[in-house]
């Protein structure tokens, strides 16, 4: 395989096709085979896998995928690029399947239930930085039948999907993501892994997707409203975001029961809990209504 994502292999494609960056679509393409390798290896692709590639570009990832997939569908929303991959870079492999469209208007579900017959799939990208958390969370709360998810994405919103209660980068995305999936960081890239390159680091982070939930809550929306308004007004007391929140209804008094139930101080804030204490406290709200 000739490896179209070295610097010089890119840049002829590039001007071969007379290609202008769009920066609205987030187009940093990878120039560092290096990188491709441990994607595809995280990702933990096999012969018998159907794959999702979000944002193809030119296609350099999507030629390793083919080559370790039984089949690949690739989804690109800019039609520039289309010729490129269908023509060019993608047109010796009869598994993948272009398909130019939004990835955000896409029903994943329905293209796994068609094409791999509900069966889970993996999920690859190098995403834009501007739908990487309306993508992740998109897949996991409509349960899309996915397998693992092992993107590229900036580097501090790895380190949120991965921190622990107790950490600055500690949030709702950190609580979302460990709710649905086991996150694992398996590379650091710095901005020369790219042309054009960005001017923030970057990092590939691995979701295995939990088989089964790691906490038990009786209302999965409720406990992520008290875990939103928890860090909403995040120096606060738990308690008061709680009470101030306006989609929420507790009395301050049924908050600082199940305080005491769970053995917490009732100065306690929202950032020093676990999934599992946010997942129990929600259960006693709901119980002591
Ligand atoms: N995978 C290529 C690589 O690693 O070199 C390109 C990665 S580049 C960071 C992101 C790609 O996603 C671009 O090709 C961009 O056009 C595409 N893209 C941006 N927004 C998209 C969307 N909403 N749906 C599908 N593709 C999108």
């Amino acid at each position: 395989m000739a490896e179209l994502c070295r610097p010089q292999n890119t840049i002829a494609i590039l001007q071969k096709y007379n290609f202008v960056f769009q920066k609205k679509y987030g187009q940093n393409f990878l120039i560092e085979p290096r990188v491709l390798e441990k994607i595809i290896r995280a990702a933990d692709i096999t012969k018998e896998d159907m794959v999702l590639e979000i944002g193809p570009g030119i296609g350099s990832m999507t030629q390793y995928l083919c080559e370790s997939a039984k089949k690949v569908f690739a989804v690109e929303i800019d039609k520039n690029l289309i010729p490129i991959l269908k023509n060019d870079t993608l047109a010796d492999y009869d598994n993948v399947t272009i398909i130019q469209e939004d990835i955000l208007k896409m029903n994943i579900g329905e293209l796994v239930e068609k094409e791999n017959n509900g069966r889970p799939i993996k999920i690859v990208a190098n995403l834009p930085y501007y739908i990487t958390t309306p993508i992740i969370m998109t897949i996991f709360e409509n349960n899309v039948p996915v397998e693992n998810v092992t993107v590229m994405v900036q580097k501090e919103v790895a380190d949120r999907m991965q921190t622990g209660p107790g950490t600055k980068d500690y949030g709702a995305l950190s609580l979302a993501v460990q709710y649905y999936a086991k996150p694992e960081i398996v590379a650091n890239v710095p901005p020369n892994c790219f042309i054009p390159r960005p001017n923030i680091s970057s990092a590939v982070i691995r979701l295995t997707r939990h088989k089964k939930c790691p906490v038990c809550v009786e209302d999965e929306k409720m406990m992520f409203r008290i875990i939103r308004a928890a860090f909403n007004q995040r120096r606060k007391t738990l308690q008061n975001s709680i009470c101030n929140a306006q989609d929420l209804s507790f009395t301050k008094l049924q908050i600082v029961e199940v305080l005491q139930k769970m053995d917490l101080l009732l100065t306690v804030r929202g950032e020093t809990l676990s999934l599992e204490q946010f997942a129990e406290f929600t259960n006693f709200l709901i119980e002591n209504r």
